[in-house]
This record gives C-alpha cells, structure tokens and sequence, in this order.
C-alpha cells in the first residue's frame, strides 16, 4: 500500500495517454495549441501497461484515463483491454471531450467500463464553439445521450469561466433533469499553458452553489465518500444529482489520494506542483519493476500537504497546460 508522508493512502492514478487534443478549450491552452510533445517522448502502449501493473502492485486500485483527449489515441482500446483483466485494478475510468469516443462506445460496453466523465462546459452552441474553438457541438451531444442511454456511469464537468458560461449552469442542470447524470461544477484553475493569469476566481464554489440555490430552493446534500473532490447534492425531482468541486480553493487536499502521471512518463504528486520524477527512462530500462517502483515510493514519501504548499514550487506564476497534465 502506499502511504504518503502526511499520511494518506495513494490508491487512485490519473494515467494521462497524449498530450494532443483535438479542442483548443481557451481554459485549457493557446488557440494556437501548446508545443506537444514528439511522439518518441510520449509512452508506448507497452510502457504504460508496464507503469499501470507496478503502480497497482503497489496499491493503487483505480485508474483514470485522461490526456489531452484519450481518444486521440488509436491505440487506447489495447490498453483498456489489458488494464480490464489486471487483478487488483477494481475502477478504470474514462475523462474525455466525447467528440471521438462514438466508435469506441460498444467495446467499452464489452469491457465493462462505465464511468465517463464528459467535459461539457456549456450547452448553447455559440458558447460551446467559442469556448473550444471547434465546432464539435453535435457530436459531443450526441454521444453524450448515447453514452447516458446506453446506461453508463456519466458524469458532467463544466468549469465556470466567468463571463463565458454562467448563463449555462441552471439550464444545463435543468436539460439533465430527466438523465441519471451527475453534472459537477468546477473552479476554473491556472492551468491554461500562459493564455492568462489569474490570482483568484469570482465563480468558486460558493458563489456557484449560492447562484444554483437563486433557482432551486428544494435539494439536499448528500453523503460523500471521504476521498471525493465533489461535494453533491439532489434536487427534488431531478434523477440525476450535482456537485461542487473546489479545485481552485482546494479544500479537499486533506484527504486526497491520487497521483498523477503524465504522457511522457512525469509524476505529478499534486496539480499545483512540479513533477517530481520521470517514469520513460526508467520503464525503457531492461528491468523496470524495481526502479519503477523505487521512484513512486520516494515521490509518494515527500508530497506536499496542499495545493497551496505545491504552488510555491511554481514561484507563483503557471505555465503548464492541463493538457499536459491530465486534469
Ligand atoms: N480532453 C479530455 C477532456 O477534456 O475531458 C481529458 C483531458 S482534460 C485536460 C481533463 C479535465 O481537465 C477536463 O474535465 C477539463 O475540463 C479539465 N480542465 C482543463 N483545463 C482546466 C482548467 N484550466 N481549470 C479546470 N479544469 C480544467
Ligand atoms: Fe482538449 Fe480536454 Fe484541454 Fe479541452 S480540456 S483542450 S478537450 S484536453
């Protein structure tokens, strides 16, 4: 099991396949995009089956596909295909934009994954194509219902970008009304790869929930698991539910216990900090298991206790892109 110096259990891995994406979200990077990686520095397939056995030998018993959009990766079915059969490995989940994943849609099916998160941050169409800069509108919506009505485990990400999409958090809650659906707010975080800086958020969680509560008197607070980011609630009538997530007031650090690696084999103790090793050369060694990880168990023996003590590693200022970094 792994355990980190502030003693919290690390179970969960946000495993980011690409860097590449097919959206320029403005909240995530440039129009132009970032400068992606070259392909050789990204992890192969095999590398990443290697990195996902060790750390679930290791402890870690959920595992979230993330990017840039995972999508983007022919490949990805092979490794989904060999993390389903890993023992130990009880979750795997999927973080996605939804414009690509139709395809993929019945084997995902198959292999018995059922949690997607989609991101979806507005749903007018004018909205939606300013913010992504691409016009994938229908696409991401009609896979988003196939996915709902196919009976996965959907849940909505929709940052709140003031001034871009705040007209958009009562109707999108309104629109899901009849679906099971989760749809989770967050705060808009600094990681835009140098778009814009910002020092604070007028949209944080409690504005949010204050502006939600203008339209919906009747809901209630529901129970959460220690170790959710989201804090939900259930509007009376509504079969679905909605959350909260602090990501830029980072009031969860206490019990958090994931750890992220990105595609080119960095690994990220906290979102707000630096990476605090590189996995590719390790994994590309002969015999990678030991060194592997040695590596996790001394970043894992040394992380900061908040996001807020990661930052100061930044020097204040973010470059990075969440892209990059797998959200
Ligand atoms: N492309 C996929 C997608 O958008 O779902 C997966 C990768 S994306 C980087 C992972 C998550 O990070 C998404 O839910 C996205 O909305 C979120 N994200 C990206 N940039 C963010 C930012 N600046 N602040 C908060 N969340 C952000
Ligand atoms: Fe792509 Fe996801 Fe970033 Fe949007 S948030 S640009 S979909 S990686």
């Amino acid at each position: 099991m792994l355990i980190d110096n502030h003693k919290r259990t690390i179970n969960y891995l946000r495993l980011a396949v690409t860097d590449r994406c097919n959206l320029r979200c403005n909240y995530c990077m440039p129009a132009e995009g970032i400068s992606f990686v070259q392909n050789k520095k990204l992890l192969t397939i095999d590398e990443l089956k290697k990195i996902s056995q060790v750390l679930v030998g290791q402890g870690v018993s959920k595992i979230r596909i993330t990017g840039g959009e995972p999508f983007v990766r022919k490949d990805l079915i092979d490794l989904l295909r060999y993390l389903q059969k890993l023992e130990g490995l009880d979750d795997i989940s999927i973080t996605t934009n939804a414009t690509l994943i139709g395809p993929y849609i019945d084997e995902l099916k198959k292999l018995g994954i059922k949690n997607i998160n989609v991101s979806l941050d507005a749903i007018d169409r004018s909205t939606f194509e300013k913010i992504t800069r691409r016009n994938q509108y229908d696409t991401v919506h009609e896979n988003l219902i196939r996915l709902i009505t196919e009976g996965f485990n959907v849940r909505i990400n929709f940052i709140v970008l003031e001034g871009q999409n705040e007209q958009d958090i009562i109707p999108i809650l309104e629109l899901m009304k009849h679906y099971p659906v989760s749809v989770r707010f967050l705060e808009e975080m600094p990681f835009n790869g140098g778009s814009k800086s910002f020092e604070k958020i007028t949209w944080d969680y409690k504005v949010i929930l204050t502006h939600i509560t203008k339209h919906f008197s009747n809901f209630k607070k529901l129970d959460s698991p220690e170790t959710s980011t989201s804090i939900n609630y259930k509007i009376e009538g509504h079969k679905g539910t909605f959350g909260l997530i602090p990501s830029f007031s980072r009031t969860f650090c206490g019990s958090c216990n994931r750890l992220r690696i990105t595609a080119t084999g960095d690994i990220i103790t906290c979102l707000y900090g630096k990476p605090k090793a590189n996995l590719r050369d390790i994994v590309r060694n002969k015999n990678s298991k030991n060194g592997i990880e040695n590596a996790i168990l001394k970043v894992v023996g040394s992380r900061a206790k908040t996001g807020f003590d990661a930052q100061k590693e930044h020097g204040g200022v973010f470059e990075n892109s969440m892209t990059s970094i797998g959200g």
